[in-house]
């Protein structure tokens, strides 16, 4: 449940709703939410006496539906959330795009993926220094090594970095050297790493669980948010389906919905999503039609040397023209949200 305060209920009022439920031993946290304050309740089956609650004069009105008084839930911030990171806006008015290598391999190839990415005017490039990988035979990455060649590739280029984090106990050296962490599908419902995520103060890009429903993970969200970080990306990957043609299935039904139930912005991941580099280009622009608030794609100097995820790497010519589809996509799209609705 959440008590939702009025504007300019003072201290002391707050502090009144929180003795009533103290006096039943019932937990709660106040988060100033723009202006207005919000009480969350941590009551499981604890009785709640909601009409003495709401007949008090600096409250507004309760949510008592468990998933409306998330504190992911768009009920919590109906303007949405912002992701800063540095001046780079992620939920704001215009989509953006995340581009590099599936991972750092060497010096050499993430200077040129970053060069690639600053010249299409991309701010934030993506590159994992410590990679899951199905089999511990394979490439697993160059792990704190590639963190440094990450921090030099963005004091070379000025683009900032977002890359993966395995382990909890590894939060605050990936946090030292990236501008956003990464957790990963196949961590996504790694509480322990979650909440070191949210206490780091970091921007999180939270990627959906393979076999994930949207439930399970807003609750994910929600574990790095109760730590009182609200610099959340959630990232649609893809989901594991009967199909045989693509490595994943793209949820795409699942970012309007999003957009419904969380305040939280959604970006959208078609390179893991198909693992075929010819379907980035139009799940891309699916995506944006979708309402994501941007797409984020592998893209390799030099793909046929890739030492991971090489089928779904775009070369840089292909990583050229997405880019350029892209951007001409959005200006029709900004002008076609200014036409009135067809329903
Ligand atoms: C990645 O983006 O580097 C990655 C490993 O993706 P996922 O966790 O979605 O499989
Ligand atoms: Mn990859």
């Amino acid at each position: 449940m959440i008590v939702i305060m009025k504007k300019d209920a003072n201290p002391d009022q707050i502090k009144k709703v929180q003795d009533i439920f103290r006096h039943r031993d019932i937990e709660t946290v106040v988060y100033q939410n723009q202006e207005t304050p919000i009480i969350q309740v941590h009551s499981e089956n604890q009785f709640v006496p909601v009409e003495q609650i709401e007949q008090l004069p600096a409250v507004d009105r309760l949510i008592t539906k468990t998933e409306e008084s998330l504190l992911v839930s768009r009920q919590f911030r109906p303007q949405g959330t912002v992701v800063r990171v540095g001046d780079l806006e992620i939920g704001n008015t215009a989509p953006v795009m995340i581009a590099g290598p599936c991972a750092v391999e060497n010096e050499q190839q993430i200077l040129e993926a970053a060069e690639l990415v600053r010249e299409q005017g991309i701010r934030l490039m993506r590159g994992g220094a410590f990679k899951p990988r199905t089999s511990p035979y394979s490439f697993r990455g160059l792990g704190q090594r590639g963190l440094e060649l990450l921090a030099k590739a963005r004091q070379k280029t000025g683009v900032r970095v977002v890359t993966e984090v395995l382990d909890a106990a590894d939060v605050p050296l990936v946090a030292h050297f990236a501008d956003v962490l990464q957790i990963g599908s196949r961590n996504m419902q790694n509480y322990k790493l979650l909440k070191a995520a949210g206490r780091s103060r970091k921007p999180i890009l939270l990627k959906r669980g393979m076999s994930a429903t949207l439930t399970e993970f807003l609750m994910s969200a929600e574990y790095i948010m109760a730590e009182g970080n609200d610099q959340i990306i959630l990232c649609e990957r893809g989901i594991r389906t009967f199909v045989d043609y693509s490595r994943n299935t793209l949820d795409l039904n699942v970012v309007p919905v999003i957009k419904q139930r969380s305040h939280l912005p959604i970006i959208v991941d078609p390179s893991h999503g198909t693992g075929r580099r010819e379907l980035i280009l139009p799940m891309s622009l699916a995506a944006l039609a979708a309402g994501a608030d941007g797409v984020m794609v592998e893209v390799h100097p030099h793909p046929e040397q890739a030492l991971s995820d090489a089928e779904q790497a775009l070369t840089p010519e292909l990583f050229k023209q997405l880019v350029q589809k892209i951007n001409n996509f959005i200006q029709w799209q900004q002008q076609y949200e200014q036409t009135p609705p067809l329903y």
